[in-house]
C-alpha cells in the first residue's frame, strides 16, 4: 500500500484511526525518526509493521534538542528519500509536522527532566540534550496513541488498541532515558528495542557519517573494533581490560576519544572495577563516543556472558 503523509496532529489521528477501524487492528506501532533515514531506521520501521496492524513513522527534527543552531540547520533533510524507504518497509503513515504544529506555543513552558541519567556520558558534553528529546519523544508517544480519532463507541466496542514504540540500541542513553520515562510517568506503550544496524565493515549507520571522508570513515572503524574485543572477551569469560581497548581508540591519530566505558545497561552506572579486571560474568554495556573529524560519533554493543 501506498505510504500517506499527513502534517498535522488531527489528521494523524483521523487517518490512523480509519487504517485502524477498516483493519479492525487490534495494534499500533509508532517509530520516531528525525529523517535522513537509512537501513537502521529501516529495521525499526520492518520490525514495527511485523508486530502491528497499522504503523506510523514520525519525521521531525526537533530543535529542542539541539544546542547548537549550525548543526539544526545542517542536519540532513531527505523527505523523498525518506518516504521511500518507509513505503517499502511497509509503513502506513509518515507523520512530518512543522516546527509551529509541534510546538505552537513557542518553546513549551513544561518540559521533561532527564535527571542524573541525562546528565552524564552524551549529556555531558550536550547540556540539555536529553530534556529536549525527551520532551519531543514524550509528545510524540502522545500523538500515536492509538484510537486517539475513534468515536468513544469503537474503541469500546474494539477495546483498547496494544501500542507499541521503537527505539534503536544504537541511541543506548536514549533508550535507557526513554524506557525510564515510560516507567517513571507510567506513558501506556511498550518501549521495543531494534539491535544496532552497521555496514559490511562495522560502522553503525547513522545519519551524520555522510559527513565523514574516506580516510575519516576508516578510521572511525577502531570504535567498532575496540568494542568488538570487548564482547569476544565477555564472551569468553575472561577480563575485560578496558585499558587495552582504550589504548587501541586513542593510537589512531583522526579520532578523539571521548569516552569508553562498561557500565549498567538500565542505569549507565559504571561497573564496579572489579567487574572490567576478572573474568566477566554478567549483563553489561560497553559505551563508546569519539570525534572524528566534524563528527561526533556514538556506538555501543551488549556485553553479557
Ligand atoms: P534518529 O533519526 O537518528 O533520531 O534515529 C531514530 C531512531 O533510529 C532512534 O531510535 C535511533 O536509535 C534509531 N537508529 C539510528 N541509527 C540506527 C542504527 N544504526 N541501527 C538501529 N537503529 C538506529
Amino acid at each position: 500500500m501506498p505510504i500517506k503523509l499527513v502534517t498535522t496532529v488531527a489528521d494523524l489521528h483521523t487517518e490512523s484511526a480509519r487504517l485502524l477501524a477498516s483493519r479492525r487492528g487490534t495494534s499500533q506501532g509508532l517509530v520516531p525518526t528525525m529523517g535522513a533515514l537509512h537501513q537502521g531506521h529501516a529495521a525499526l520501521a520492518r520490525t514495527a509493521v511485523e508486530q502491528n496492524d497499522v504503523v506510523v513513522a514520525t519525521i521531525f527534527v526537533n530543535p529542542l534538542q539541539f544546542g547548537d543552531a549550525t548543526d539544526l540547520d545542517r542536519y540532513p533533510r531527505t523527505l523523498d528519500a525518506d518516504l521511500a524507504l518507509l513505503e517499502g518497509q511497509g509503513v502506513d503513515l509518515a507523520f512530518a509536522p512543522s516546527v509551529d504544529e509541534v510546538y505552537p506555543g513557542g518553546t513549551p513552558l513544561v518540559r521533561i527532566t532527564s535527571g542524573v541519567l541525562g546528565e552524564k556520558w552524551e549529556g555531558a558534553s550536550r547540556p540539555g540534550h536529553f530534556d529536549g528529546a525527551l520532551t519531543v519523544v514524550a509528545k510524540l508517544l502522545h500523538y500515536g496513541i492509538p484510537g486517539a480519532g475513534l468515536p468513544a463507541s469503537g474503541v469500546a466496542e474494539a477495546g483498547l488498541p496494544a501500542y507499541r514504540a521503537y527505539f534503536g540500541q544504537k541511541d543506548a542513553q536514549q533508550l535507557a532515558l526513554v524506557r525510564r520515562m515510560v516507567a517513571d510517568l507510567n506513558f501506556p506503550v511498550e518501549i521495543v528495542a531494534v539491535p544496532t544496524v552497521r555496514a559490511v565493515d562495522g560502522l553503525a549507520l547513522s545519519s551524520r557519517n555522510r559527513f565523514l571522508s574516506g580516510e575519516e570513515r576508516e578510521a572511525a572503524l577502531v570504535l567498532f573494533r575496540a568494542l568488538r574485543l570487548l564482547e569476544e572477551r565477555a564472551k569468553a569469560r575472561e577480563p575485560l581490560d578496558l585499558e587495552s581497548a582504550q589504548a587501541m581508540v586513542e593510537s589512531q591519530p583522526l579520532v578523539g576519544l571521548d569516552y569508553f566505558d562498561v557500565v549498567d545497561p538500565a542505569t549507565l552506572e559504571p561497573l564496579a572495577e572489579n567487574c572490567r579486571e576478572t573474568p566477566f560474568r554478567g549483563e553489561a554495556l560497553a559505551l563508546i563516543a569519539a570525534k572524528v573529524g566534524p563528527v561526533r560519533l556514538i556506538d555501543n554493543v551488549p556485553l553479557s556472558s
